[in-house]
């Protein structure tokens, strides 16, 4: 009889989870772990949205667990390997079997960990359940990475869509009941302050969550895709994005299962959408592509000329009221405050609150993605350092800097009757659709006949959006002949 530990990580799941099955064909022990090591210097900690989701996860992971005979031994500590070394004494494991991840800090410290248990004579076996192609799979023709979007997809593609070939087991091995393990509750993962009353009727974190998303957007909202994506006031997208970061489903599964969808569809066009949705998946494999290849990236622009950009340094005020919804901009308010109360924002509004920040109030870009890092259900080093640099005009394919969103515009096209402002931001619902993108044009008689009153019903705007785009770009003009000289990728 061997035992092994599997460790479950960034990989929430029962299905396509090579970890696990590669443990399980191997062991007649097999003891699903969680390790909690808040300590560890890892890039980035879950911030409190992330924790909550992370709570509710693992008592799902453990849920499934259960039911398959197996139950998950929680443990926390200072470190990860201090933790696996005290279960592997405890049970006996010979050896660990774990899912890769691809953050530059996780890659230094799995290293650390395989080449320490390797020297107590544990083996260790890694696979990827995480991404469709491992950062270093794909590479220009002389080798190095890619930075721009389109020909890293197309040489994704080249090698084709992997497919799932792991299904979740049917029954698990007991774990021996002498082997102790934390309840989820001792994390104290959730908020003390109950801000999260909000988070259940928009999620449910776990696999069976994950997939019951997948097949709704599949039965109402990938045939529109294209159309819709960009829609905030639509839910046009697939909402997988936190499932997707806590590997709760795999993109293997999610791409396999709309391709396979737009294999059997009949309407057409189909296959555009499902296209334009897998690429979107592709966006993803590139962020994860370029944090892995420029670790410095999550707080250092990829275009060194920005090094020196003039930021402003006298922001709080303004920063505040951009996290509280507060700006009198109503399409960034809108965005702002769904990301409090749901733990998410529309992908067209993140675009657009992040112009704002950086470009309008010429706040650092580091402060925006901080603040999401905290807030998003989906926060992913990754994704966000992608989605940041991209709006800032920084990274690599990123939107110049002289692109800068105008709000009232995006609200017009992307909202155009309103519903989401008025969702969100409802003490300006009575307005006309004309002004409510921008009350403060609203004629006196107009808010006078909503009874409102800018600066005591909701804020005047904070910025003019005129005068301050003109100094964002002559902020740029002076940091526009700096060299421009990427450090060598490591
Ligand atoms: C400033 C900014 C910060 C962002 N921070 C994050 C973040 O922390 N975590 C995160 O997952 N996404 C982030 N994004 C990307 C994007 O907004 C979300 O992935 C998307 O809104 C999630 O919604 P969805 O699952 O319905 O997406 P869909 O449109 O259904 O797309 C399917 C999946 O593709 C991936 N994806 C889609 N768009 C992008 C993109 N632009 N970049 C990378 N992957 C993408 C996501 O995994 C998503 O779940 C950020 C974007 C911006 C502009």
């Amino acid at each position: 009889m061997t035992t092994a530990l599997a460790w479950f990580r960034r990989d929430l799941r029962l299905s396509d989870n090579p970890a696990l099955c590669a443990a399980l064909e191997n062991h007649q022990n097999v003891i699903p772990v969680f390790i909690h090591a808040a300590d560890e210097p890892v890039a980035w900690q879950p911030g409190a949205a992330s924790r909550w989701w992370l709570h509710h996860s693992l008592v799902a992971l453990d849920g499934q667990l259960q039911a398959q005979g197996s139950r998950l031994v929680i443990r926390s500590g200072r470190d990860s390997l201090e933790c696996l070394r005290t279960l592997i004494a405890e049970t006996g494991a010979t050896q660990v079997y774990w899912n890769r991840q691809y953050e530059p800090q996780h890659i230094a410290r799995d290293k650390a960990i395989k080449s320490s248990l390797r020297d107590a004579l544990i083996e260790v076996d890694t696979f990827n359940a995480g991404l469709l192609y491992e950062p270093r799979s794909i590479s220009k023709k002389d080798g190095g990475p890619f930075r721009v979007f389109t020909p890293f997809w197309k040489a994704c593609l080249k090698t084709g869509l992997p497919v799932v070939d792991c299904l979740a087991p049917e029954q698990m091995p007991a774990v021996d009941s002498r082997i102790a393990g934390e309840s989820v509750d001792t994390l104290d993962l959730l908020p003390t302050i109950p801000w999260d009353s909000d988070f259940p009727a928009s999620w449910q974190p776990g696999e069976t969550g994950a997939q019951e998303k997948l097949q709704a957007f599949i039965d109402g909202g990938v045939t529109d895709y294209e159309d819709n994506r960009n829609r905030p006031d639509y839910a046009g997208t697939s909402m997988l994005s936190p499932h997707l970061h806590f590997g709760e489903i795999s993109p293997r599964q999610v791409v396999q299962t709309v391709s396979e969808f737009a294999d059997r569809a009949v309407q057409p066009g189909v296959i555009a959408n499902t296209e334009a949705f897998i690429r979107q998946i592709g966006w993803r494999e590139f962020a994860h592509h370029l944090l892995y290849h420029y670790p410095h990236t999550s707080n250092r622009p990829l275009d060194t000329r920005f090094d020196k950009f003039p930021w402003r340094k006298d922001y709080a005020d303004d920063l505040r009221a951009w996290q509280r919804g507060a700006t009198g901009i109503p399409i960034v308010d809108a965005g702002m405050r769904e990301l409090w109360h749901t733990g998410w924002m529309h992908n067209r509004v993140r675009m657009i609150v992040a112009s704002l920040l950086v470009k309008n109030m010429l706040i650092p870009w580091q402060a925006g993605a901080a603040w999401f890092l905290d807030t998003l259900v989906d926060a992913d080093l990754a994704n966000n350092t992608l989605g940041w640099q991209w709006s800032a005009g920084c990274g690599a394919d990123a939107a110049p800097w002289f692109r800068i969103f105008n709000p009232v515009t995006q609200a017009g096209k992307f909202d155009p009757h309103g519903h989401y402002i008025r969702r969100w931001v409802p003490e300006i619902a009575a307005l006309p659709n004309k002004y409510l993108a921008s009350p403060w044009t609203a004629p006196a008689e107009v808010l006078a006949s909503c009874n409102l009153q800018l600066g005591r019903d909701y804020p005047a705007p904070r910025v003019d959006l005129k005068v301050s785009r003109a100094t964002a770009l002559e902020r740029f003009q002076s940091i526009r002949n700096n060299p421009r000289t990427p450090p060598d990728p490591a």
